[in-house]
C-alpha cells in the first residue's frame, strides 16, 4: 500500500512556542515512523514573530497572507503560542500578536472548539479538587466558536433619558446574542458524533428558562438526540453545569454549549487538572483544522528550556484523531504520556516536593521521554 503523506502547517510563534513545537514535531515523527505515514511539516510565521518579519513593510501584520494560504492548503495546522511583552502596546494602529490568532481562526472558518479534560492519575495532587472527586474524569467540552454574544451587535449610547444614575440622562449598552439554526445544528451534531465514539453521553448546556436562543438550542438538540438513540442526552442549565463540573466532574463525557457559556465552562474545567501545561485544544471547521495548547507563550520562562511540552504533544494527539482519523496512533501518545507521568517524570511546572531532582526534566528531555515510551 502506498505510504500516506500529510502536510502540516506548523506555527511555532513566540516565547516558549518554538521550544515546545520542536517536541511536538519530534513525537509526530516518531508516530509517523511507527505507523508508516509521512508527516511533512512546514514552518510559517504568526504572532510577534510575524510582526517582526513584516515590520517596516506596508502592512506589518501578525498573520501574513502567506501563512494563511499555507494553512488553508495544508491537511492540518499545528500552532504553539503567540505573544509577549515585546509586542505589548496600547497603540491601536500597531498590530498585536493575538490578532494573528483571531485572524487565522476566522480565515480558516473554524466554528467549533474542542477542549478535552483528561485526568492523569499521577497528577491528581496538582488539582485544587479533592483527589477522590477526580477519579475517572475524562470529558470534552464542545464550544460553538463564531456565533452568539461575542459576534452579535454591540451598542453603546451616552445620553439616554432615564438611563443615568438617579434617573437623569446617562449611558446605555447592549450586546445581542444571535444564533441561526444552522450554526447550532452543526455543533450539536458534531457533539453527538463524538459521544458515539466515546462513552455515549451528551450534556447540552443552555439557559432555556431565560433565553430564546437557548430555547431554540434545546429544540434542535432534542431533534438531533432522536437521531442518536444510542447516545444518552441530557439538558443542563449553565448555572447548574458550573456547579456540577466541580461537584461531580466524572459524570460528564461530552458537554456541548454556545460560545459564551463554553468560554467560561472550558476555563473552569481546565482547572480540574490543575496544570495548564497539560491541556490541548482543537478548533474545527469545514476546512483545515487547527490544534494548539490551551496555554500562552509563557514569556517568563522562554529560552530557559524548562517549558512543559505535553500540551503541545497532546495537541498532536488531537490532530491525529480529528484530522487524520488515526485513533490508535492518538491513543499511543496518550499512553506514552501517561506512562512517563506514572513513572514519575515531570517538568518543573508539574513537579512537587515528592519529585526526586533527577526526575525533573527540561523541555527536550520530556519530549525524548515520550518518544521513548511510544
Ligand atoms: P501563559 O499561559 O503564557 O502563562 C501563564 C503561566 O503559566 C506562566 O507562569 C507560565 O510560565 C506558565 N506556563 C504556561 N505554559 C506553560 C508550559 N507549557 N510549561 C510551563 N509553564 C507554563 O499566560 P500569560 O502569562 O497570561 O500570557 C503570556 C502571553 O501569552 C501573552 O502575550 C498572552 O497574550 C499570550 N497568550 C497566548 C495564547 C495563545 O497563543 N493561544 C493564549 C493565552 C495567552
Amino acid at each position: 500500500m502506498a505510504r500516506a503523506t500529510y502536510r502540516i502547517c506548523t506555527l511555532p510563534g513566540d516565547g516558549i512556542g518554538p521550544e515546545i513545537m520542536a517536541e511536538g514535531k519530534k513525537v509526530l515523527a516518531a508516530v509517523g515512523t511507527r505507523a508508516n505515514v509521512d508527516f511533512v511539516c512546514e514552518d510559517h510565521l504568526i504572532g510577534g514573530a510575524a510582526i517582526d518579519a513584516t515590520e517596516g513593510t506596508e502592512h506589518p501584520t501578525a498573520l501574513p497572507k502567506e501563512t494563511l494560504l499555507a494553512a488553508r492548503a495544508s491537511d492540518a495546522v499545528l500552532l504553539a503560542a503567540v505573544g509577549g511583552p515585546k509586542w505589548t502596546n496600547t497603540d491601536a494602529d500597531k498590530p498585536r500578536p493575538e490578532q494573528g490568532l483571531l485572524a487565522i481562526r476566522k480565515g480558516l472558518g473554524l466554528y467549533l472548539n474542542l477542549r478535552p479534560v483528561r485526568m492523569f492519575d499521577a497528577l491528581r495532587d496538582a488539582s485544587p479538587l479533592r483527589p477522590e472527586l477526580l477519579e475517572g474524569v475524562d470529558l470534552v467540552i464542545v464550544r460553538e466558536l463564531t456565533g452568539g454574544l461575542y459576534f452579535g451587535e454591540h451598542r453603546r449610547e451616552r445620553d439616554v433619558e432615564g438611563a443615568g444614575v438617579g434617573g437623569g440622562k446617562g449611558g446605555f449598552a447592549s450586546d445581542t446574542m444571535e444564533y441561526s439554526e444552522y450554526e447550532v445544528d452543526r455543533v450539536v451534531r458534531w457533539a453527538f458524533e463524538a459521544a458515539r465514539r466515546r462513552r455515549g453521553v451528551v450534556h447540552s448546556v443552555d439557559k432555556a428558562n431565560v433565553l430564546e436562543t437557548s430555547r431554540m438550542w434545546r429544540e434542535i438538540t432534542h431533534a438531533i438526540a432522536a437521531e442518536y438513540p444510542d447516545v444518552r442526552a441530557e439538558d443542563l442549565y449553565v448555572d447548574n453545569a458550573a456547579m456540577q463540573l466541580v461537584a461531580n466532574p466524572a459524570q460528564f463525557d461530552v458537554i456541548v454549549t454556545e460560545n459564551t457559556f463554553g468560554d467560561i465552562l472550558s476555563d473552569e474545567a481546565s482547572m480540574l487538572t490543575g496544570s495548564l501545561g497539560m491541556l490541548a485544544s482543537a478548533s474545527l471547521g469545514s476546512g483545515t483544522a487547527l490544534y494548539e495548547p490551551s496555554h500562552g507563550s509563557a514569556p517568563d520562562i522562554a529560552g530557559k528550556g524548562i517549558a512543559n511540552p505535553l500540551a503541545q504533544i497532546l495537541s498532536v494527539e488531537l490532530m491525529l484523531r480529528h484530522s487524520f482519523q488515526m485513533d490508535d496512533e492518538a491513543d499511543w501518545i496518550v499512553s506514552a504520556v501517561r506512562s512517563a507521568l506514572d513513572d514519575g517524570w515531570r517538568t518543573a511546572d508539574i513537579a512537587d516536593d515528592a519529585t526526586p531532582a533527577d526526575h525533573v526534566l527540561g523541555t527536550v528531555a520530556m519530549g525524548d521521554k515520550v518518544v521513548e515510551y511510544l
